[in-house]
Order: C-alpha cells, then structure tokens, then sequence
C-alpha cells in the first residue's frame, strides 16, 4: 500500500502543526491511494496540549458530504508537539482497526500509518509508504 500527497499540502499540514503547541487533527480527503486536500478541524479535547477528539461536527459533515459525491474521507491527521510521529498508546487505546490511515505529525516530520488489527485489546498500527511528490 502507497499513498502520495502533493508537496505543498505536505507542507501546509507541517506548519500547521508547527504553528500550535497544542496537538492539531483534521481530516484528510481524496481518493483511495491520494491525499488531494485537508479539512481542518477544531481539537476538542478537554486536554488539547496532549490529546486530540476531532469535533464530530467537522466529521459528520465531510461523511455526509463523501456521500453525496463529495471527497473520500481517508483518515485524519494530527500532531505530538515535542513529540515523535508515531502512535501514542492513548492513539492505540482509541483507533478503531477500520483501516483508516492516521497521519501523525512530530519533530517537524509526517508518518503516515493504519490501524489493521487488535492486539491486547489495543489498535496495532502499521506504517504506510507516503509518496510525497
Ligand atoms: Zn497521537
């Protein structure tokens, strides 16, 4: 499995997360096997500095508009300020193994991965190839 994004949405996701010492997430759109665009969203968790809950508003509108012909809704993104791109256990503790990619973002890097699978009761993440051209 590869999944490309363009360059300039790779870097508009990097700042954003640079820009925030809070953990940034929104969802990423497109088609199966692209990243063709982003949808911010705000991080509603009662501790935003560690933990993010994208706001189900943003996320209920981008499915109803999948549905209606609009984008995929391929996964979300978000970020680990001072952190590394990697899933936390509080990542595993929450992923469902749906095969939705999660890009996490840390240490000025992206890290594309996929929760496949259940291990001990928690997701177990594979990463993902990301062609960023
Ligand atoms: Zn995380």
């Amino acid at each position: 499995m590869r999944v490309h994004i363009s360059r300039s949405l790779m870097d508009q996701i990097l700042s954003l997360a640079a820009a925030d010492h809070r953990e940034i997430c929104g969802l990423l759109l497109g088609s199966p096997g692209w990243i063709h665009d982003i949808c911010p969203a705000a991080n509603v968790a009662a501790d935003p500095a560690r933990h993010f809950e994208l706001d189900p508003r943003t996320l209920l509108a981008a499915h109803k508009s999948a549905r209606a012909g609009g984008p995929t809704v391929l996964g979300h993104y978000h970020s680990h300020p001072g952190g590394r791109p990697e899933p936390s256990s509080t990542d595993a503790a929450c992923a469902a193994p749906d095969g939705s990619l999660w890009l996490i973002i840390g240490g000025g890097e992206a890290r594309l991965w996929v929760a496949t699978g259940i291990e001990g009761g928690k997701a177990a993440f594979n990463g993902v190839a990301l062609d960023i051209m």
